[in-house]
């Protein structure tokens, strides 16, 4: 799988279309629900495309109708064996059925602009970690917002900033992540966020 040069175009000023991690958990508190909701709204106000796992369940499901709501237009990218299950979510614009998670996880940073990961569990971790290692490497150039719900994120992102005080990764690196506490700061964040380029690569390996 060609993994390089995922993005060309990301910055500050390009970001039409936005990958949305999320959690699949039907069990939440209703602020984690209704957070969600409000992400989508916001991001279809600001006329933001969005891609996600294409998940009709958890904050996913919350992220999408609220995005539908307001007219956005919301793509799910799934793997065949959970369209199998029918958990995708049945109104969405459009649905890639892909092979696996792999190709899924790929298929939605491709041709994104920007993530933005809300509260989840280990599949939203990996989708997470995977878009920080490419950035790290200059391999997709986007910003990463971080919805910090409920203060959800604190010991994630306290573990982060341990391995930058560590040096497994530099300073450089934590300017990779941008953290809101609120939906109604995540396009803000999304265009503010600090431009990043190819040549993070020359700066990927802390002690070089
Ligand atoms: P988790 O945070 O462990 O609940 O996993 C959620 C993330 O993994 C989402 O961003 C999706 O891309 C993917 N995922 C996990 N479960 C599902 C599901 N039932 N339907 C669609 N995507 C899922």
């Amino acid at each position: 799988m060609q993994t390089e040069h995922l993005n060309h175009q990301a910055g500050p000023r390009g970001i039409h279309r936005v990958t949305v991690y999320a959690a699949s958990s039907r069990a939440l508190a209703p602020a984690y629900y209704q957070a969600a909701t409000r992400v989508g709204e916001v991001l279809a106000e600001a006329g933001k495309t969005i891609v996600f796992g294409g998940g009709g369940a958890g904050l996913m499901g919350a992220m999408a109708d609220g995005a539908l709501s307001r007219g956005a237009q919301v793509y799910g990218i799934v793997p065949s064996f959970l369209q199998e299950l029918e958990l995708s979510h049945a109104g969405l614009t459009g649905l890639e059925i892909v092979a696996d998670m792999r190709t899924r996880k790929h298929r939605m940073l491709e041709e994104s602009d920007a993530v933005v990961t809300l509260p989840g569990g280990c599949g939203t971790y990996e989708e997470v970690f995977e878009a920080l290692t490419l950035k790290r490497l200059g391999l997709w150039l986007g910003p990463v917002v971080l919805v910090n719900t409920n203060g959800f994120y604190d010991r994630f992102l306290d573990f982060l900033e341990h391995s930058v005080r560590e040096r497994f990764m530099g300073e450089a690196h934590a300017r990779m992540w941008n953290v809101v506490r609120e939906p109604e700061e995540v396009v803000e964040a999304l265009h503010g966020a600090q431009a990043w380029d190819r040549d993070a690569l020359s700066f990927a390996n802390v002690g070089d």
